[in-house]
């Protein structure tokens, strides 16, 4: 059976002003969403992405989620933790079956999702095609009939949730930029799609995308808002190599920031765009007068990361 999470959302998020000496002497201003802080086991821009189409599967009558990630996916991690026994995840990496599951899948598991291991060029061929007939058709033989959540769980439904975080602050204006890391993009189009008139978002590529990332979010918007919008820009400067990688100067980055501020980050997205705002203050993209606003999409787990 597939019914709503019976958990109660801390919403709206708290918006906390911070003082960080070296934005300070750009003449910029941070804030922190903590979005977070939403739920412990399904927080962040995962809530926000997932409520949704949960929502909209339980309406269609659906009894089944079926959903794709990789092996650290904080996605798959939210819907297990959600509609585990409901739910399906499809993850990229057939060599993976029969290994002993890291610590994201095996509490997958542990939330009751099944999961399906796929070779890493049909993951790639299934997500390419999931709007195709003739894929669907291979997921329902293999699957049963399912409400299907694309990667990352980024869809039209995902970005108009994740638009509520941009709805949640108010007073924004001109001199404000909403900041976050991006992964599929389906956060920052919402976010986005969400801003008043004048302010804008910059997403912070957390992986290797030039290009792709902005296609994505291109997408989402002609999908949900059935038009474009110009008020976001992707910083591809500060993925530090690549999806899952925290070189070294990212590593002291964040250490010296949760010295400072008190509070643990997590270092696979939102570590990078708090780099990338402190790179990036007091140049073209965040100049003096600015008022940035990160969201932190999610808070510090277990999660694998790659050095160098
Ligand atoms: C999944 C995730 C992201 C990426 O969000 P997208 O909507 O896929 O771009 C960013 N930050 C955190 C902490 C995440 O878990």
């Amino acid at each position: 059976m597939l019914s709503l999470p019976a958990v109660t959302p801390s919403l709206p998020s708290p918006l906390t002003p911070l003082s960080d000496p070296a934005l300070s002497r750009a003449g910029v201003e941070l804030r922190l969403k903590r979005d977070d802080l939403i739920d412990a086991r399904i927080p962040g821009n995962k809530w926000r992405k997932l409520m949704p189409n949960l929502r909209a599967a339980v309406e269609q009558g659906h009894t089944h989620v079926l959903t794709f990630g990789g092996a650290w996916s904080h996605h798959i991690r939210a819907v297990a933790a959600a509609v585990g026994p409901a739910a399906t995840g499809v993850i990229r990496g057939d060599e993976l079956a029969t290994r002993p599951r890291n610590p994201s899948l095996a509490a997958a598991e542990a939330d009751g999702m099944r999961l399906a291991f796929v070779s890493r060029a049909d993951y790639r061929r299934l997500l390419r095609g999931l709007d195709e007939p003739g894929v669907r058709e291979e997921l329902r033989r293999a699957h049963g009939r399912c409400y299907v959540v694309p990667e990352g769980g980024s869809n039209a439904l995902a970005a108009r949730g994740a638009a509520m975080t941009a709805a949640e602050l108010p007073d924004l204006g001109a001199r404000d930029v909403v900041c976050c890391a991006v992964g599929t993009g389906g956060t920052l189009a919402g976010i986005a799609a969400g801003l008043p008139p004048g302010a804008r978002a910059l997403g912070v590529a957390a992986l290797r995308g030039d290009g792709y990332l902005e296609g994505e979010v291109a997408r989402l918007h002609a999908a949900g808002w059935g038009r474009p919008f110009a008020n976001w820009t992707i910083d591809h400067g500060h993925h530090g190599g690549g999806y899952g990688r925290v070189p070294p100067e990212l590593e002291r980055f964040a250490t010296a920031f949760e010295a400072r501020h008190g509070l643990r980050v997590e270092r696979r997205y939102v570590a990078k765009a708090l780099l990338a705002v402190h790179r990036l203050a007091g140049g073209p993209l965040l100049p003096p007068g600015t008022r940035v606003t990160v969201v932190v999409t999610g808070p510090p787990g277990e999660g694998a990361t790659r050095s160098g």
